[in-house]
């Protein structure tokens, strides 16, 4: 499979600009070429959005919604090819893109289709003031510009487009220039769905160029930022002008396991909660804290579970483990568990996959690390790969202690059959998710997000859909005499 892909902008795609090839992580093969925009592009973009917005933000929430239902009915139709794409462009298993990436995507989309949560304006009197009435509206922010990573990048396309044109917003989106395919085909989907020219965007480029330009741009009154820690924070501090920012960011999530637990379902969930898209999910259960009455037991439970995963093509439908996206990630990984070996980290077990995997493929042999000393990026920062550092405590404080010893707060899950001890533990983590007795579970009904350094603001759920909106306050002066009142304080009788 190759195509070629241009830049959407104004409803017609531009092959105008610098081409460059993408190839697959899976083998290495040439997947596609893409245009990549540069600043002069997006600013093109942002005046299309900013043209489109006079129009699309007075239509009426049915007829958005149809719209939606109209995109969602369509990528059903080609969700094959989807699949296909997403996991040549990313690396991930074929079975994952095909069993959850895009059917939750499309799900997602019919949500926002049919959702009927988003509040109506609301009539409110002022007790300070008979006689008059007020009106409390939702409105839409304006341009949003929406910035993704490369690792899920059509639930991301999916995630930041749906609630934004919902609430009557227009978008440049600027998906990873490494995995842009998807949100592209998406692009010519939108089209055809026939929303008008100009409410969607789509740019494949570079963060220096389109996503620096969407943040500097005084027309772009929202960005959706999805990304890692490091880059949120530049984001925010470069920003000029005032715009509202929500920023989704990176983790180094939590899975505690208590001795009372079902082993055999957390263990399960232990290992789907790291090795995952190998890894690379923001949420992604990257510290086991178990308890240490069962810590060895557990240990083995997980080397057999990680034994009988099988490596080898990610578009084999068999084949469980992903590759990783870029050789700067790759890079990333291997420095990092180095790092974390050579101050004393212990490889309890790390899966051979060397012989099994495409060989032009970029790939990083699933681990998991005891005795990792608390001070190491390895102990503290997000890897995003695969790759579990594994804990022990003895009480539910140190649990939750250990649990929220991190910067971040994006996620985690809790393994117990205490239902009580389950809510407490949850009640204490400092986390924008908790799961109990499973993982990685997204629903678009439930707002996501991060406490501390991984987030500001929440995406998906009714909170999600209120980030892109702003209040009006309409306030009525039904006739009473409170004018002859409030100008008497300046004007005389
Ligand atoms: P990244 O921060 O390097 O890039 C994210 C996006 O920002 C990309 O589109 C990139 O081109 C753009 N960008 C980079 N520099 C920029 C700049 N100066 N101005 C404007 N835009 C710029 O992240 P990544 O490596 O693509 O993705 C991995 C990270 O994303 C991980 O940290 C992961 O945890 C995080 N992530 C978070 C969530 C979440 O919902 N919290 C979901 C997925 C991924």
């Amino acid at each position: 499979m190759t195509g070629r892909y241009g830049n959407f902008i104004a409803g017609r795609e531009d092959f105008e600009g610098e081409e460059t090839t993408l190839r697959s992580p899976a083998d290495g093969s040439v997947v596609a070429t893409v245009v990549l925009a540069d600043s002069a592009k997006t600013k093109e973009a942002i005046d299309a959005a900013s043209e489109a917005f006079k129009g699309w933000s007075l239509t009426s929430l049915k007829e958005r919604q149809a719209l939606l239902q109209k995109l969602a009915d369509l990528i059903q139709s080609r969700s094959a090819e989807y699949s296909q794409l997403e996991s040549l462009n990313t690396g991930k298993t074929i079975r994952q893109s095909t069993m959850m990436d895009i059917p939750l995507g499309i799900e997602h989309i019919n949500y926002f289709a049919t959702t009927t949560e988003l509040p109506a304006p609301r009539e409110i009197l002022h007790p300070e003031f008979p006689g008059t009435r007020g009106m409390v509206q939702y409105a839409p922010i304006g341009v949003v510009g929406a910035i993704a990573p490369w690792n899920v990048p059509f639930l991301m396309a999916v995630w930041k487009l749906a609630p934004a044109l919902l609430t009557g917003n227009t978008v440049v989106l600027k998906p990873s220039h490494h995995t842009p395919l998807t949100a592209l085909e998406l692009a010519r989907d939108i089209k055809a769905a026939g929303f008008p020219d100009g409410v969607v965007n789509t740019l494949t480029g570079s963060g220096p160029s389109v996503g620096q330009t969407l943040v500097a741009s005084p027309k772009v009154n929202m960005i959706s930022f999805t990304g890692s820690t490091a880059t949120g924070e530049r984001l925010v501090s470069g920003s000029s002008g005032v715009k509202k920012f929500t920023l989704e960011l990176g983790g180094k999530s939590p899975n505690i396991v208590f001795a009372d637990a079902d082993l055999a379902k957390a263990v399960k969930g232990v290992l789907f909660g790291i090795y995952l898209n190998s890894g690379q999910l923001c949420e992604s259960g990257s510290r086991l804290i178990v308890q240490s009455s069962i810590r060895d037991r557990f240990l083995t439970m997980l080397k057999e579970g990680l034994e009988r995963m099988r490596a080898g093509n990610p578009l084999d439908m068999e084949t469980d483990v992903s590759a990783i996206t870029t050789e700067e990630q790759k890079r990333k990984i291997e420095a990092m568990v180095q790092g974390g070996i050579d101050r004393g980290a212990h490889v309890y077990y790390q899966k051979l996959i060397a012989q099994v995997v495409p060989k032009d493929g970029l790939y990083y042999p699933p681990a998991v690390l005891t005795d990792v000393p608390q001070s190491t990026p390895l102990a503290r920062e997000e890897v995003f790969g695969p790759v579990l550092v594994a804990l022990e405590f003895e009480s539910e404080d140190e649990a939750v202690t250990i649990a929220n010893d991190t910067e971040y707060g994006l996620a985690a899950g809790v393994w117990t059959k205490d239902r009580e001890t389950a809510k407490r533990v949850a009640g204490r983590i400092e986390a924008g998710t908790v799961w109990v007795n499973e993982y990685h579970l997204l629903s678009a009904a439930a707002p996501r997000g991060g406490f501390k350094k991984s987030g500001i603001g929440r995406e998906l759920g009714l909170e999600g859909m209120m980030e892109f909106t702003q209040t009006r306050h309409i306030f009525v002066n039904e006739g009473g005499d409170i004018d002859d009142v409030a100008y008497g304080l300046v004007l005389p009788e």
